[in-house]
C-alpha cells in the first residue's frame, strides 16, 4: 500500500535538474517529524515546509499496487511528441519510508526516469536514476553518495564540512527559506558567501517561488 500526498506536472525547481518538467510524487509521512507544529520544537528536521500528512492533496490516493500507482503518475505526463524521456520525482516527506523497487520497475516499465528526494537516513531500493540527499540537522546519513547533496544552509549541526568528502557527483548548498524575512536575505547572502569560499559547492535556488510555479 502506498500513501501519497499529493501528485503533479511541474518543472523541477531545485538543484542539478532544475527546469526539467517533471511529474512529482509527494509520499505521505516522515520519519524526521511528525508534521504536526506541536512537535516541531523537538523533532530531529525544525524547519520542514511541506505538508505531507493525508492523502488529500491533488491527485492524492492510497494505492494497493505498484502498477496503479504507476499508472496513475503516468496519466499525469503530457502526452508531448515523444521525444523527452518522461521523468518522475518522488519525494515526500521522507519518500524511502515507501518507494520500494517494485514501483521503480513499473516507472520503468511506463518509460519513466526515477528520481528521489530523501533525506538520507535510509538506504534506496536499486534502480534510481537519479538520487538527491537532503541531510537535516544531526541526523545520522545512511546513505553517503548519489547524484547530489543538497544542504540547506545554514542549519544547526549541518555544517557543509561534515559532507564535503562524501561520494556525490554534484554538491549544492540552498540558502534556508523558512524564516522570518530579514533572516532569509541573510541566508541568502551566507551561501553565497561560503559558495565563493568553498568553490566545491554550488549555490541551489528554489527557482519554482522565483519563477511562481509550484
Ligand atoms: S526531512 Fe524533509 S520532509 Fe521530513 S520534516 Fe525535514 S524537510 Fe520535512
Amino acid at each position: 500500500m502506498y500513501s501519497v500526498k499529493e501528485a503533479f506536472y511541474t518543472l523541477q525547481g531545485e538543484g542539478g535538474q532544475a527546469g526539467r518538467a517533471s511529474v512529482f510524487c509527494r509520499f505521505t509521512g516522515c520519519n524526521l517529524w511528525s508534521g504536526r507544529e506541536r512537535d516541531r520544537a523537538t523533532a530531529a528536521c525544525t524547519f520542514c515546509d511541506t505538508d505531507f500528512l493525508g492523502t488529500d492533496g491533488q491527485n492524492g490516493g492510497r494505492f494497493d499496487k505498484a502498477e496503479a500507482l504507476a499508472a496513475h503518475l503516468t496519466a499525469l505526463w503530457p502526452d508531448h511528441d515523444g521525444v523527452a524521456t518522461p521523468y518522475v520525482v518522488f519525494t515526500g516527506g521522507e519518500p524511502l519510508l515507501q518507494l520500494d523497487e517494485a514501483l521503480i520497475v513499473a516507472m520503468h516499465r511506463q518509460g519513466f526516469e526515477v528520481a528521489v528526494e530523501t533525506n538520507g537516513t535510509i538506504m534506496p531500493p536499486p534502480g534510481i536514476d537519479w538520487l538527491c540527499v537532503s541531510p537535516k540537522g544531526a541526523s545520522e546519513l545512511a546513505v553517503t553518495g548519489g547524484d547530489e547533496i543538497k544542504l540547506v544552509y545554514p542549519q544547526q549541526d549541518a555544517a557543509p564540512e561534515r559532507f564535503q568528502r562524501l561520494d556525490f557527483r554534484h554538491f549544492f548548498l540552498q540558502p534556508m527559506d523558512s524564516a522570518p524575512l530579514g533572516k532569509r536575505e541573510n541566508h541568502m547572502s551566507a551561501t553565497v558567501a561560503y559558495c565563493l569560499a568553498h568553490p566545491q559547492w554550488r549555490l541551489s535556488l528554489q527557482t519554482h517561488k522565483i519563477a511562481g510555479f509550484d
